[in-house]
């Protein structure tokens, strides 16, 4: 993982003024990586009885997809309003700066549904409270959430107690 943690690229000030970006793109661009990320994902939920992989847009269907792979399930994409073209649920949620959402197909899940979210970065949270209140809006539970780095001084963590978050890189 140090390897890994050492080809992250710092963006500062992207997508907007003070915000470190972690980069990710040169992690993915090497297949050993790739393949290490999505082992290391999986591996705490082997045994957790996962029915389906969710992921957020945009980053999250990568990893997500992966990791479904590995576990042998589907993947469920969460996306940002407008995009899916079925019914949706919606959640709604703050950002720093304004508020959005995220949707998924009101058929993607079923209430006998252990679902792992698996996103690229959990910063303060926000991002996947929203997706896992998604999830349960469709009756399913949250078997866990996945992340491959986690910033631990935004400690977003605690916005998704009780479940198990397990990351592989920590800032
Ligand atoms: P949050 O809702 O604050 O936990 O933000 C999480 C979402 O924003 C994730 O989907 C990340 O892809 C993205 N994100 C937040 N902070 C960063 C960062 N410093 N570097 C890269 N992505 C970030």
């Amino acid at each position: 993982m140090q390897h890994i943690k050492s080809q992250i690229r710092d963006i500062p000030d992207f997508p907007s003024p003070g915000i470190l970006f972690k980069d990710l793109t040169p992690v993915i661009a090497d297949p050993a990586s790739l393949r290490r990320i999505t082992t290391k994902l999986a591996e705490p939920f082997r045994q957790a009885g996962v029915t389906a992989v969710a992921g957020m847009e945009a980053r999250g269907f990568i990893f997500g997809t992966l990791v479904a792979q590995e576990l042998d399930v589907g993947f469920i994409p969460l996306r940002k309003p407008g995009k899916l073209p079925a019914d949706t649920h919606t959640v709604a949620y703050e950002l720093e700066y304004g508020a959005t959402a995220l949707e998924m197909h009101t058929d993607a899940l079923a209430k006998n549904d252990h679902v792992l979210l698996i996103d690229d970065v959990l910063a303060t949270g926000g991002t996947a409270a929203a997706s896992c209140e998604l999830v349960r809006k469709s009756g399913a539970a949250i078997a866990g959430c996945g992340f491959v780095i986690e910033l631990d001084f935004l400690n977003g963590r605690k916005q998704l107690m009780p479940d198990t978050v397990h990351s592989l890189i920590h800032f």
